[in-house]
């Protein structure tokens, strides 16, 4: 019966100074988001007691009727968002969810082809140091150097040369629309699978302002924690039910024992908030905002990775200044903004260093900031980084006048007043 803050006053403090750091900057994170307080309260609820290995009505576990209807309702809700006839709430992250279409339909040694991390490319997809880049034999394929835009003719040549068994489309940098309708036409070329990776744009693509890849995947995966703003986990759904047997099998007991009912439970939620008319609004909001910053970090004199972008996501070459992530991250973290050093297609920098920021408006979108507060983002961007050019250890007093705007901004948009 004792409170978190009662029984664990460590503990509790520590989740205090992570909502309180929520609330006072700035998150331009891509894959993060704000859950609403009925996602929270689904995800802390008592399902975290329940052992329901299997499947809803097929259990391995007594006691699994009311667990059962949370499944359920994620799995239903996920079919009508997305127009699939199958659907797995289970994996617990994005990352499980492809290692389970993986277990199903390759074996090790076996060729994929996925877009390389270095051009915006996911580790799950093929990269040396994952699972995926050591059992597999991995190709990669990357992105225009002119436009910085995925070149499918050479894909094609590719696909043709390396025959993968299964072709990975889909990204964590890639700011463009993915033209799924030519991965189909590649896939079929060379009798490859297509799985389509839609973690990052999950969300908009549930809000119509993004192509549906359901339609031209074998199968597709995704996390449910980015712009689809659900409970931290993974997702997979296909239109092919036979296909989803084995993505089933993978999943239990081919990768893991019991599901997070409360985890599916916040997934159920998340899918019912994302069928509202008002999810709409909100994806089309991000899209919107996001075009905004970049065009004003844009006009500040940086590049923007492909000229801008058409999605929740935009990469900020910071060249022309000659700066690079790591300290530009620093600078405006300092400064009240969070975001990561990402590197940029062809960029000259080590990983550790990159050339560029990811910078997304899934989460300040969601809080309630518009057009307005984006272009104000972007232009502080934009000081706060000439400032660092100016520079290097970076300009306290720009630094310091940026931050108290931020802090004048983020307490006008409170995100869990009755948690601060
Ligand atoms: N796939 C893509 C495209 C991603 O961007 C990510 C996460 O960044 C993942 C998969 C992995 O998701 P998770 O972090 O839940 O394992």
């Amino acid at each position: 019966t004792q409170s978190l803050a009662d029984r664990d006053p460590d503990l509790a403090q520590a989740i205090r100074q992570e909502v309180r750091r929520q609330q006072d900057q700035i998150e331009l994170i891509a894959s993060e988001n704000i859950v609403s307080r009925a996602v929270l309260e689904a995800q802390g609820s008592p399902l975290t007691n329940k052992y329901a290995e299997g499947y809803p009505g097929k259990r391995y576990y007594g006691g699994c009727e009311f667990v059962d209807i949370a499944e359920e309702l994620a799995i239903e809700r996920a079919r009508q968002l997305f127009g699939a006839a199958y659907v797995n709430v289970q994996p617990s992250s994005g990352s499980q969810a492809n290692q389970g279409v993986f277990l199903a339909l390759l074996r090790p040694g076996d060729r994929i082809l996925g877009m390389g991390l270095d051009a915006g490319g996911h580790l799950t997809h093929g990269a040396k140091p994952n699972m995926s880049g050591k059992w597999f034999e991995a190709h990669a394929y990357g992105v225009r150097e002119d436009n910085a835009l995925i070149d499918y003719d050479k894909l094609r040549e590719q696909a043709k040369e390396v025959q993968p068994k299964m072709i990975i489309a889909g990204g964590s940098a890639y700011p463009r629309v993915i033209d799924f309708e030519a991965f189909r036409s590649i896939a079929d070329e060379v009798g490859a699978y297509l799985m389509v990776d839609m973690a990052h744009f999950a969300g908009l693509v549930a809000g119509g302002v993004y192509p549906n890849p359901l339609p031209h995947a074998d199968v597709v995966t995704t996390t449910t924690h980015k712009t689809l703003r659900g409970p931290r986990g993974g997702m997979i759904l296909s239109r092919d039910v036979e296909l989803g047997k084995k993505f089933n099998s993978a999943i239990f007991p081919g990768l893991q024992g019991g599901p997070l009912m409360h985890v599916i439970a916040g997934k159920a939620v998340a899918f019912g908030e994302a069928l509202k008319p008002e999810f709409k609004d909100y994806a089309r909001a991000v899209v919107e905002n996001c075009r905004v910053m970049a065009d004003a970090v844009q006009a500040a004199g940086y590049a923007v990775v492909s000229g801008g972008t058409d999605s929740h996501l935009a990469l900020i070459d910071l060249r022309p200044k000659s700066l690079t992530g790591d300290i530009g991250e620093k600078a405006l973290e300092r400064a009240g903004m969070t975001c990561n050093k990402n590197g940029v297609p062809f960029d000259p920098e080590k990983p550790t260093v990159t050339s560029g920021l990811r910078v997304g408006s899934p989460a300040g979108t969601t809080r309630g900031f518009g057009t307005d507060e984006f272009r104000q983002i972007g232009v502080w961007m934009g000081e706060v980084l000439d400032a660092l050019a100016a520079n290097r250890s970076g300009d306290a007093a720009v630094e310091k006048r940026v931050r108290d705007a931020v802090t004048e901004l983020t307490g006008r948009f409170p995100i869990y007043p009755e948690l601060t």
